[in-house]
């Protein structure tokens, strides 16, 4: 449940009266209705759906709930003690669109349905829970991003290290049962509740499991609750501290080395048996799809905290959270769901080792040098359909024929996607290549048993092909054989009769006879009349009767024979799980790999050269967004050259310069390079990165909505904590949120500390447009400067994008008060108050009342009239201001005009 819906819950139960508990009312309830109280007592926090028939039903607090939530109108049922019970149901054949609106509003819903047929005399059906749904492990694809994983996380908190004999740590698990992708990590250190808030952001799991007594930190579950995330509170035997081992050994017998590795991170491999019991009570089956427990350590690649991860919209952008205008929007050229999902790990996480760097970007280098290659593996992934979900689908137990018809065909293009590799010299592709499997045996077996399309349903036949079991070939030739008796049987009795008769079939009485009511008085003795339209009338007799029973037999055992069927072949490519997980993982990779090349052909990208040095120089380097904007006119390149002697980049220039885009550039290119991409520049050598930080003054963020001086702060101090030689720090209008005075201070001290505390010499470019920050330069031997260059012609400022060394002495905020829209008086008179204060004048006599004259500023020219009795310069800026005409960020650069003028002349 979510916070939300908890909150929704309890204020719901505390006005009405919920499910009393099962046998309290034994004597006044139904025999049905007592069966659901005991079902209901097992299943307290999900909504249960219980069959009556052919409607799912709900009652008590479920009722109102899924009344409210699905528009559903609540009826009533027999009385209990305390009045009607609420009611309300929906049909079973359309209940999964009912289930899945319910998961996206964060409730568990609990499919209970009948075991038996009703029958007279046998006493009440039996009915059972046979699955239960939670926003954590659904498998719907109507409710899946096919482009995105979903995480089901377990956490628990502990002693970590072997024998969980170590420090302070956190085991985190996470399963997307939809793809069987499980990996569980132990995060431990002083700074142990940041990175775990950093790794479940990374994951942002749509449920969160954990032991009662241990609910995770409220910062965490404020943070998760933001995300939507659903909280699930264990009993804290489903975190098996002894047998986490065995459990996991249990479920994946075939891996000799997993119990070890387990023994290694205790805390982790406790996190991962907890989802496995979670999993085990709500789905059916042994979860033959799930990959071993994969341990892994945050520190194996680029730790990105939350702020830069937003900053440089990786893979959500900032204003809306969609894809659109983010990194990994631009990067992802992939032809399947399994490399889209792929891709979008490898950007959130970022490579640290050279040499897994290198691997990956030869793979991409080869598949942009050849073409060829690369068109004919892109053709080739077409044919492949998303096998790591269909094989969830399998494991699960709700594949259908249509889905096995997919993994066939899919498994048919393997030849042509290996042939597409020929040749490759990358290590990488060539790997993949020798370790190939073809499955031929599998996709033969699903091509010669299934039909072309077959249908959605499993238990309406028509998926098997002739041939394939000779028992469901006698069923299908007796239906076939019946239905051309009957056909004959029409025309015999049509000549015999003389009556135009005709041959039909509905679903209430099966065959028919059907004649004119002109005929009405000619009908044959041995017919029986079963139904009369407008103007015909329709008829059965024993013969057809006879024959009918036959056809309709032998095509109902034909689908419950071809029902076996299919769960058996379903079976069969279960067991197949872990070579189709195997070709996955493969086409995953090549699809992502061909799509870093896609995107580097398509937008001109080069090779990074990574090296191991300090230094970062980037030649013509471009925006990789921005630059790919088809609305973006010309996007000016600049270079980039910085650490060593080069350590700190102070960056100034008016507003609107284009310092934050040189800066999100510079981030961003590196981020690529490390994930074996090829980057938007002439040339580059990248010096190797162990963290890059991102931090944007509140004033930028105010748009997200987080608009305090205090994050600001918070998340500076964090990189002063955290951020070594080998880092790469962004600090964009750090400082800006406060006053301009302990702006430049802190922003100021804050470029010292990085300069002279050698632990943290992180390579760091700072934007700002305090011009005075530029003098740090002559005080601090490692700080150089760049500004943007303006051009200014008349009374234009040109924005000319290029970043060149040196520093702007001036801001130009009065020309950008210009393009903003600001009344021509206000830009006059802060011209001359400007020229005053660069004479070294004050703004001393503008207090005076009514205005009194500024010294040298001409007041005697009569423009002062603003200052005197009539409004003053804030009024008429404030007159002219028309706020539902203004861009939010248009708004701001106002408000921060206001302010200045307020500050300058209250
Ligand atoms: P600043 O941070 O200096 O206020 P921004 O980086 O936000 O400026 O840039 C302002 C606008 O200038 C951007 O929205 C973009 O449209 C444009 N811009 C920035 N850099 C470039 C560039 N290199 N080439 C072309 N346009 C640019
Ligand atoms: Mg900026």
């Amino acid at each position: 449940m979510t916070l939300r819906a908890e909150k929704r819950g309890r204020r719901a139960s505390a006005g009405r009266k919920g499910a009393p508990a099962a046998g309290a009312e034994g004597g006044s309830l139904s025999p049905a209705m007592r069966q659901f109280l005991e079902i209901k007592q097992g299943h307290p926090d999900a909504i249960l759906f219980f069959q009556m028939g052919d409607f799912f039903e709900m009652f008590y607090e479920d009722a109102h709930l899924a009344a409210k939530a699905l528009d559903l109108t609540l009826t009533s049922r027999q009385s209990d003690s305390n009045g009607p019970i609420p009611m309300c149901g929906v049909p079973c054949h359309s209940v999964d669109p009912y289930c899945n609106r319910l998961l996206e509003a964060g409730h568990k819903v609990a499919i209970c349905e009948q075991m038996e047929s009703p029958a007279p005399g046998k006493g009440i059906v039996r009915r059972q829970i046979v699955r239960v749904l939670t926003p954590g492990t659904v498998i719907d694809p109507n409710l899946l991003d096919s482009k995105e994983s979903s995480y089901l996380a377990g956490l628990l908190p502990g002693k970590g290290g072997a024998e969980g004999k170590g420090e302070d740590a956190w085991g985190l698990a996470w399963v997307d049962i939809s793809t069987g992708e499980f990996r569980a990590s132990e995060i431990a250190g002083e700074r142990a509740a940041d990175l775990l808030l950093d790794e479940l952001e990374r994951i942002r799991p749509r449920e969160l499991l954990f032991p009662r007594e241990s609910p995770p930190p409220p910062a965490l579950a404020g943070r998760l609750a933001e995300w939507g995330a659903r909280f699930e509170e264990r009993d804290p035997r489903t975190f098996p501290a002894g047998e986490a081992v065995a459990r996991l050994a249990d479920q994946f017998p075939a891996e000799e080395e997993l119990p070890e590795r387990a023994g290694a991170y205790p805390l982790a491999a406790c996190a991962g048996a907890a989802l496995l019991s979670y999993l085990r009570e709500n789905q059916p089956g042994e979860l033959p799809h799930l990959r071993p427990l994969a341990f892994y350590r945050v520190s194996d690649t680029m730790i990105l905290d939350g702020p830069t991860r937003q900053n440089l919209e990786l893979v959500r952008a900032a204003s809306d959270g969609s894809r659109r205008g983010t990194l990994l929007h631009l990067l992802d050229e992939t032809r399947t769901g399994m490399g889209a999902r792929l891709l979008r790990g490898w950007v959130l996480s970022p490579l640290l080792a050279l040499k897994a760097i290198a691997r990956r970007a030869d793979a991409v280098e080869d598949f942009v040098e050849t073409p060829e290659r690369r068109e004919g593996l892109r053709r080739a992934l077409e044919e492949v359909q998303d096998l790591e979900r269909i094989l969830g689908r399998v494991g699960l137990m709700t594949a259908n024929a249509r889905d096995l018809a997919g993994l066939g065909a899919s498994l048919r293009a393997l030849p042509a996607v290996r042939a597409s590799l020929e040749g490759a010299g990358a290590a990488e592709i060539a790997a993949i290549a020798e370790d190939w499997d073809s499955m031929a045996d599998l996709a033969d077996e699903l091509s010669a048993a299934l039909v072309e399309g077959p249908p959605l349903v499993i238990r309406e036949g028509g998926m098997f092909r002739d041939g394939v079991d000779p028992e469901l070939d006698r069923l299908r030739l007796a239906s076939r054989e019946g239905k051309s008796w009957i056909a004959s049987y029409g025309k015999s009795e049509r000549e015999r009769t003389g009556l135009p008769v005709k041959i039909g079939f509905n679903r209430v009485f099966g065959y028919y006879l059907e004649i004119s009511k002109r005929f009405s008085d000619q009908i044959p003795e041995a017919y029986t009349r079963k139904q009369t339209l407008v103007s015909a009338e329709r008829y059965i007799t024993p013969e057809l009767k006879r024959i009918e029973e036959e056809v309709l037999g032998a095509e109902e055992k034909a689908k419950e024979l071809e029902y076996m069927l299919f769960g058996r072949l379903r079976a069969r490519v279960a067991a197949e799980s872990a070579r189709i997980l195997a070709a996955a993982d493969r086409l995953a990779r090549l699809d992502a790999l061909a799509s870093l090349a896609e995107a580097a052909a398509l937008h001109g990208y080069v090779r990074p050269r990574m090296e191991e040095g300090a230094e970062i120089e980037i030649v013509d380097g471009r925006h990789p967004v921005m630059d790919a904007d088809p609305a973006m006119a010309t996007f000016v390149p600049n270079d980039l050259r910085i650490g060593g002697e080069r350590q700190i980049l102070i960056v100034t220039g008016p507003n609107m310069a284009g310092k934050s885009t040189f800066l999100r550039q510079a981030a961003l290119l590196v981020l690529m390079a490390h994930l074996g991409s090829f980057i938007p520049a002439r040339s580059a050598r990248i010096g190797r990165v162990d963290r890059v930080f991102t931090r944007v003054g509140a004033h930028d963020r105010l748009l997200e909505g987080q608009s305090t001086f205090m994050v600001e702060m918070l998340e500076t101090a964090t990189i002063l904590r955290e951020a070594t030689p080998r880092s790469l720090v962004i600090l964009d209008e750090v400082g800006r949120g406060t006053s301009t005075y302990d702006g430049v201070s802190i922003a100021w001290s804050v470029v010292e500390f990085l300069h002279e505390t050698e632990a943290h010499r992180a390579r760091t470019l700072f934007a700002t447009h305090y011009h005075e920050l530029a003098s740090l330069s002559k005080e601090l031997a490692r700080v150089g400067n760049l500004t943007v260059e303006v051009r200014e012609s008349g009374e234009d400022v040109v924005f000319l994008r290029k970043v060149v060394e040196g520093s702007s002495d001036r801001s130009y905020g009065i020309h950008v008060g210009r393009l903003a829209g600001l009344p021509p008086q206000v830009l006059a008179r802060a011209r001359e108050l400007l020229a005053g204060l660069e004479e070294g004048g004050d703004f001393g006599p503008l207090r005076a009342p009514g205005g009194a004259a500024l010294p040298g500023s001409g007041v005697e020219s009569g423009q002062l009239a603003l200052f005197s009795p009539g409004p003053s310069l804030l009024e008429t800026a404030l007159a002219e201001i028309d706020p539902d005409a203004l861009t939010p960020r248009q708004a701001l650069e106002k408000l921060y005009m206001l302010k200045e003028i307020e500050r300058k002349a209250p």
